[in-house]
């Protein structure tokens, strides 16, 4: 009698014990789901590790005056009819967004692409002088040309993804117009205004009408329909 009691409280206390065990296991699980739901979208938009060709980190890639370009950067190139150049990968973007721009009497050229770090360096140094030759202090000088040319090592122009975009006046047509019809087509073709007039806080650029960044389609057209930046569109 009393040995059967007890092996009757033995088993209700594994029992006991076996769905403590169970339930111990579904909160570790649950847990465990919830930080990887979490993390996901900041991993994301950390791609600054991919800068290979194999996946689309590379067409997401922050760069701005927080997020440097990474170290060793180095795209494979394309070299435009006037010596500029840009990231292979966008070349036939670039092209069919030109070619279709053309059919509306507008004759888009790349006036900036691709940009080594020493370019972007004497680049920085002209500003600098340019406001100092006007009679700005040096440190007045460097805060106002961050405004307009990005440090070296931030400039999303090392990155070959960004294109300055000009017009030479065809009597008809100007550069306003081919920002205008930029800006309402470029998301087609992957490209986005990357330094929109409202959000000069967010990205840390003046307004510039003239610089396209390509960041793929889909994600283009998103950015274009939310009206957001690519920094807030990456949660930054
Ligand atoms: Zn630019």
């Amino acid at each position: 009698m009393m040995r059967r009691k007890n092996k009757r409280r033995r088993r209700a206390a594994f029992g006991i014990y076996f769905l403590l065990v169970i339930a111990v296991l579904m909160l570790i699980g649950g847990i465990k789901l919830v930080v990887d739901n979490w993390t996901t979208p900041a991993r994301a938009s950390g791609m600054g590790i991919d800068t290979g060709g194999s996946g689309d980190g590379w067409q997401l890639l922050l760069v701005n005056r927080w997020n440097p370009i990474p170290e060793g950067y180095a795209p494979e190139l394309t070299e435009l009819w006037n010596g500029e150049s840009v990231d292979s990968r966008i070349y036939s973007y670039l092209q069919e967004m030109f070619d279709d721009a053309r059919t509306e009497v507008l004759e888009p050229y790349v006036n900036a692409g691709y940009r080594t770090n020493e370019v972007q360096q004497s680049l920085m140094d002209q500003e600098v002088e340019d406001y100092i030759s006007q009679g700005y202090s040096e440190a007045d000088a460097r805060e106002m040309a961050e405004q307009w040319v990005a440090v070296p090592g931030t400039s999303e122009h090392q990155l070959g993804l960004a294109v300055d975009i000009s017009m030479d006046d065809n009597g008809s047509q100007s550069a306003v117009d081919v920002w205008q019809w930029l800006m309402e087509n470029s998301y087609k073709y992957g490209f986005i205004l990357r330094y929109p007039e409202d959000k000069t806080e967010i990205t840390g650029i003046a307004y510039e009408p003239w610089h396209y960044r390509y960041v793929g389609k889909e994600a283009a057209e998103d950015i274009y329909r939310r009206g957001v930046c690519l920094e807030e569109y990456l949660g930054n």
